[in-house]
């Protein structure tokens, strides 16, 4: 396992329409490997989850999820570990939902950014056997973050208020600073 390097925003490899996992690749070393990476560099700073392209990897697959409470977002329900692949998200109703986000290739900074409350979630392991899950609020906050990494959106650009858009460090001052997103 290793850690990764963590593109930031301003990269245009973040900005990609990321590829399909080829079912080739499923099961196989190389993806596992990758999927550790991306597991070891997330939990190194205490992520919400992490996608493919922000570490230069052009592939439609995220992980998100800790099984336990972030240290980050102390107060969220908690996320059950995931690898995705090829995902595809289909809203449930129309109902929209404001709440912060950060984002590892955008450190330092929060801001507001309304997402679908209710999700469905379908895709496959790394494995190819197949994930598909209905759910709300903060994980499908989760996995709406995610996933717009595999389509080249980064977080800043669903920001509606920029009046709610700045340095953790500013808004949260109770917040580990140390900590970035
Ligand atoms: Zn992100």
């Amino acid at each position: 396992m290793a850690l990764r390097e963590i593109l930031k925003m301003g990269d245009p490899r973040l900005l990609r329409m990321a590829q399909p996992v080829a079912a080739q690749a499923l099961g196989g070393p190389a993806l596992r490997e990758l999927v550790a990476d991306m597991f070891e560099t997330m939990q190194h700073v205490n992520g919400a989850g992490l996608a493919a392209p922000q570490i230069g990897v052009d592939s439609q697959l995220v992980i998100f999820g800790s099984g336990q409470p972030n240290p980050r977002y102390p107060d969220a329900p908690v996320v059950p570990v995931t690898v995705l692949l090829n995902p595809v998200i289909t809203p449930l109703g129309e109902e929209l939902e404001e709440g912060w986000e950060g984002c590892l290739s955008v450190p330092g900074l929060r801001g507001v950014v309304p997402r679908w409350r209710r999700i469905r979630y379908q895709g496959i392991d790394p494995d190819g056997q197949t994930i598909d899950r209905s759910v709300e609020g903060f994980h499908a906050r989760v996995v709406q973050h995610e996933c717009d990494h595999l389509m080249g959106i980064l977080y800043p650009m669903r920001v509606r208020d920029f009046s709610r858009f700045g340095y953790t460090e500013v808004l949260f001052p109770g917040l580990d600073a140390a900590a970035d997103d």
